[in-house]
């Protein structure tokens, strides 16, 4: 019995260790691909992107790029890389639901003009605002009416700037309730099926609001970026769209800095 005791005590915990060995090795392969809070399992991303490279993001409405990838915009920036933006529509839709815009910055708007019209005039403006804080030049406004938008469209926007302008990695949010982010969700997934050997990321826009819709990604490959570093500028293009009163009352308050704290989700391919 005596000498049984030191075996046991040498035994037990190599059993244990050879039992529990594949458990943590499994957490640690799934921590590897979808954690990444504070940046130090970010290595998919950044990898990826810390050569500089000819990026294009297809932004359906003015904010969408602020609220789901204001920061990862700057961070993509710092690698020197080339950043291109296509805004898709002018976000003019007028309902019930959506606040009354309001021409905080004072721009020059005809008398005569449609509502809708004024509201593509000043929600145009904020996105060049915002485009001015973030230090970005280089962008298209196609301005298309709200909830026109299809996968065609989109599409052809991405292979042009493929087979015209160089640009080989796409950015575009996620599908989820609205017919514009669908749009440029299935729009990618043409180009993507196309042209697979590009480099495709989504971010989804309402991520963090808590009733939002279930986002609609091409893969489940993600990380989630720690943007504490962008959270100034993204806090003040966020302020524009605030100041103008584009944001949904649904998705108040913006203004809290939440947004600006708070990781983003890239979901990537390749
Ligand atoms: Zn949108």
């Amino acid at each position: 019995m005596k000498k049984t005791i030191p075996i046991l005590i040498l035994t037990i915990p190599l059993i244990l260790f050879i039992v529990l060995f594949p458990i943590f090795s499994a957490d640690q392969n799934a921590s590897n691909v979808s954690t990444n809070g504070n940046g130090t399992t970010a290595e998919n991303t950044t990898n990826n992107e810390s050569q500089p490279e000819k990026v294009a993001f297809i932004i359906p409405h003015p904010d969408d790029e602020t609220i789901g990838a204001g920061g990862t915009i700057q961070r993509i920036m710092e690698n020197g890389s080339t950043l291109h933006f296509e805004l898709m529509t002018s976000g003019n839709a007028v309902t019930s639901e959506l606040l009354p815009v309001y021409n905080y910055f004072n721009i020059e708007i005809p008398s005569n003009i449609s509502t809708e019209d004024q509201k593509k005039l000043i929600r145009q403006d904020s996105f060049k605002r915002v485009m001015a804080i973030y230090g970005c030049s280089d962008y298209n406004m196609q301005g298309y009416d709200d909830g026109t938008l299809n996968a065609d469209i989109v599409f052809t926007t991405m292979e042009n700037l493929y087979l015209k302008e160089g640009y080989t990695v796409f950015y575009t949010v996620t599908g989820d309730g609205n017919v514009d982010h669908l749009a440029c969700y299935q729009g990618m997934k043409k180009m993507k099926e196309k042209y697979p050997n590009l480099k495709y990321r989504q971010f989804p826009v309402y991520y963090y609001h808590y009733y939002r819709q279930n986002p609609m990604s091409l893969t489940k490959n993600y990380t989630d970026l720690n943007v504490n570093n962008y959270a100034s500028k993204k806090k003040n293009a966020f302020q524009i769209y605030y100041a103008i009163h584009t944001i949904l009352p649904t998705y108040y308050p913006y203004s809290d800095g939440t947004f600006c704290t708070s990781p983003e989700r890239i979901y990537y391919m390749n």
